[in-house]
């Protein structure tokens, strides 16, 4: 590790900002011990707020169809081979008693965007939900909607969204996806998920076709200035039938050297060690919580569709249930120290935030 490289962790762990070329800096000199330094202060500066608590979400995978062909998506609509399924609200309710069974208080209902799944059909839903679940949290990861019915499903009761940008740099979303997205337009549904009041969640992936370092300082410093309340990162893994077939995945090493950095950036973030990241190694997600991370999401999406929402190639916990998922990962955290706690996993406030760094 180079002089400069320590002097901007600390830079980092001190201000929580670093200008553009300090992060690419940081990118391209990743190495073993800058990793073991980012990490260790990640880690520190995560347990004066979180401990060793790791959050919980059941993800709900409810639709496969998807009206959009990103080039990296194994969901993609022209995806042929892709055996489509999409839940009924009955079934995503059973989900959550289930769910709520098992110790969850936050369900991510995930789907790709299914013009099935009206304003009409959704806010029902989540409405229901709501009352029924009244001490959860509700989080919603369905793409790019409009600003109305993003309004109707947070007065529905959702509370959070997930829409991760998917690359700071417009260059590289055309190079991700057809024309007919637009890097704007996610973007400006992300500012009005945050200002309609959703604890909003952003992201990108590691390693996707066409990333440079340039890319992923640009990606820090996105999340530096829109300050969301949670940020999904994961290694891009190749899925046989897309266009991006033949592509490398992204390397854990990289993955968790963000993972540390972005947890400089924003102590209080919730950072998802995501499955990806367990795909990609058998112990990534326990690597994930060690380099800075504080959230897992199993799946709690019924056995019979799991093997069908294929992002990826090779994606776990395809077979088991979800009661053996959370027992795993139970057993994964205890393993390396953490405990998994069944709240709804809500940010500190800010009085608390306060004291857990006066001593600074
Ligand atoms: N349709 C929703 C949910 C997308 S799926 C939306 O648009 O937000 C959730 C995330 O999976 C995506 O945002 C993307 O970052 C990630 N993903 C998709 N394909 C992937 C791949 N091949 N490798 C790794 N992650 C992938």
């Amino acid at each position: 590790m180079t002089e400069k490289t320590q002097y901007l962790i600390d830079k980092l762990h001190t201000t929580h900002r670093l200008e553009l070329s300090e992060y690419e800096c940081l990118i391209e000199r990743m190495d073993a011990a800058s990793r073991a330094c980012a990490a260790e202060k990640a880690v520190a500066v995560r347990k004066e707020i979180y401990g060793t608590d790791v959050f919980v979400r059941g993800l709900i995978e409810f639709t496969n169809y998807c009206k959009n062909d990103c080039l990296y998506c194994g969901i993609r609509r022209s995806n042929q081979s892709a055996d489509r399924y999409r839940l009924t609200p009955e079934e995503v309710f059973s989900c959550c008693r289930e769910g709520y069974r098992l110790g969850f208080r936050t369900f991510v209902l995930q789907g790709g965007e299914d013009p099935y799944f009206t304003d009409e059909r959704l806010v029902p839903l989540v409405r229901h939900i709501r009352t029924s679940f009244p001490d959860c949290a509700i989080t919603l990861s369905l793409g790019e909607r409009t600003r109305e019915s993003y309004q109707a499903l947070f007065s529905a009761g959702a509370d959070r969204y997930l829409l991760r940008h998917e690359t700071a740099d417009p260059a590289h979303y055309a190079k991700l996806h057809p024309a007919a997205l637009s890097w704007q337009h996610r973007m400006d549904c992300l500012q009005e998920l945050k200002s309609i009041g959703y604890q909003t969640g952003c992201g990108f992936m590691v390693g996707s076709p066409y990333q440079t370092s340039h890319d992923l300082a640009e990606d820090l410093l996105f999340v530096q200035e829109f300050q969301p309340a949670m940020c999904g990162i994961g290694p891009f893994i190749p899925h046989k039938d897309t266009p991006f077939a033949d592509r490398p995945a992204g390397t854990l090493e990289m993955t968790l050297f963000l993972l540390s950095l972005l947890r400089l950036i924003k102590p209080d973030l919730l950072l998802p060690s995501t499955t990806a990241l367990g795909t990609i190694h058998p112990l990534g997600r326990e690597c994930g919580i060690e380099a800075g991370a504080n959230v897992v999401m199993p799946n709690l999406s019924p056995a019979g569709v799991r093997d069908k929402y294929l992002l990826y190639d090779n994606k776990i916990c395809t077979e088991e249930e979800s009661a053996q998922c959370v027992a795993c990962l139970n057993l994964r955290m205890e393993r390396i120290g953490y405990r998994i706690v069944n709240s709804r996993g809500d940010p500190p406030d800010a009085d608390r935030l306060k004291t857990c760094f006066d001593t600074d």
